[in-house]
């Protein structure tokens, strides 16, 4: 399998380590994750980066999938990475580094938007213009010293947290794979798949939400399979039915999970705090799927209780309202969810294995 996904290393403070590979579509979260950095409270805890956005992914002797980077670098968006951000991506660009479209200091460094607090007081934008605070163009919107999408392109050995096996042929055993989107609402924070066909499926109709999401309204989602839609160089159908044959090919297969760090209330503030706090969610995902942690059924798939997250050092902020608020399945939403699924579904039905069209029908009927 070649797939858009990040692979990562967890050990835990008795030194056990898990593989778990993730795809999200872009600007949704690969690199931070793949490059997370704990919370305090999780003493002993370690995070160690194999790749942050491709993974090629094959069955080994034992029946177990293993994966590799088959990647020499990091090639990541500038604008927002900091030190706040992302702490390991910002020190694997220290040296060696090339950058597109970012803005020049005047002592010869490079700066670009969220990177520090402080704005510096001159700059030459990324079109080669002076630019100070306060720059406007010819209509009198702010000029950005840097292009949104503009890049760093760094050697993985660069970073703090590379994985001492990121480079190894044989690759890592991957015991969780995680899909997610960006979605404002409808999409818990985090539940798992029933079984390797659900999590096809759930992987099949990740989505990202396009526009924010107004008073009792959701916004567009824009599907993107397995994250793979702007790299899959064949029919989308018969990918999905590749992920499904993985089933005969692999005995002990993955267990399949789903994230949304970025749902919102609805006054538009996230619900989950993210970045390093993903290890509360991470963490549980590496225990269910190594050790079958507690877990409650619903229709949607198993979801962890309040209690089964480490909320270490953060129980105050993340209380058990606020997080059945953000693990919330909404009848509406999920109504709402299938007719735009149906919408995918209808533009790939020549090519659509037909277990995915039951996973979707079994849905509707638990729901
Ligand atoms: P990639 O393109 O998938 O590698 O995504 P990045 O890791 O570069 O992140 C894309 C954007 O999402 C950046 O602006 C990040 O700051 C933001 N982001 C990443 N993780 C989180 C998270 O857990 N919560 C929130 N709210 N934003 C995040
Ligand atoms: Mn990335």
């Amino acid at each position: 399998m070649a797939e858009h996904m990040l692979i990562l290393g967890v050990e835990s403070p008795q030194g056990e380590k898990t593989y778990v590979a993730a795809a999200f579509p872009s600007a949704c979260g690969k690199t931070n994750f793949a490059m997370m950095v704990p919370p305090p409270a999780f003493k002993g805890w370690k995070v160690t980066t194999v790749g942050d956005d491709i993974a090629w992914i094959r069955p080994d002797a034992y029946g177990q999938l293993r994966a590799i980077n088959p990647e020499a670098g990091f090639f990541g968006v500038a604008p927002g990475t900091s030190y706040d951000s992302n702490p390991m991506a910002m020190d694997s660009i220290r040296t060696d580094t090339i950058f597109t479209n970012v803005a020049l200091t005047d002592d010869g460094d490079v700066w670009w938007e969220g990177m520090t607090k402080e704005t510096p007081k001159h700059l030459i934008d990324w079109k080669g213009k002076d630019w100070t605070p306060g720059t406007k163009d010819a209509d009198g919107k702010p000029v950005l010293t840097s292009h949104p999408n503009s890049r760093f392109t760094a050697p993985a050995r660069n970073c703090p947290i590379i994985d001492p096996d990121w480079e190894n042929p044989a690759g890592v055993p991957i015991s969780a794979v995680v899909f997610g989107g960006r979605r404002a609402t409808t999409m818990p924070l985090i539940f798992q798949a029933f079984n390797w066909v659900h999590g096809v499926y759930l992987g099949a109709t990740v989505g990202s939400e396009m526009t924010a999401a107004a008073a009792g309204t959701i916004g567009q989602v824009r599907r993107d399979p397995m994250a793979m839609l702007p790299f899959c160089g064949y029919n989308m159908g018969d990918y999905f039915s590749h992920w499904l044959e993985m089933r005969h090919l692999v005995k002990h297969l993955p267990r399949v999970f789903h994230v949304n760090w970025f749902r919102k209330s609805p006054e538009g503030k996230f619900l989950w705090p993210g970045f390093g706090d993903n290890m509360r969610v991470l963490k549980w995902i590496v225990e269910r799927s190594k050790f079958g942690a507690h877990a409650i059924e619903t229709s949607i798939g198993w979801v962890p209780e309040y209690q089964d997250i480490d909320m270490r050092g953060i129980e105050n902020s993340m209380t058990k309202e606020k997080f059945d608020e953000v693990q919330k399945i909404d009848r509406t939403e999920w109504h709402r969810e299938l007719v735009m699924q149906d919408e995918l579904f209808l533009k790939l039905y020549s090519q659509l294995p037909k277990e995915l069209i039951f996973q979707r029908e079994l849905l509707i009927s638990r729901l």
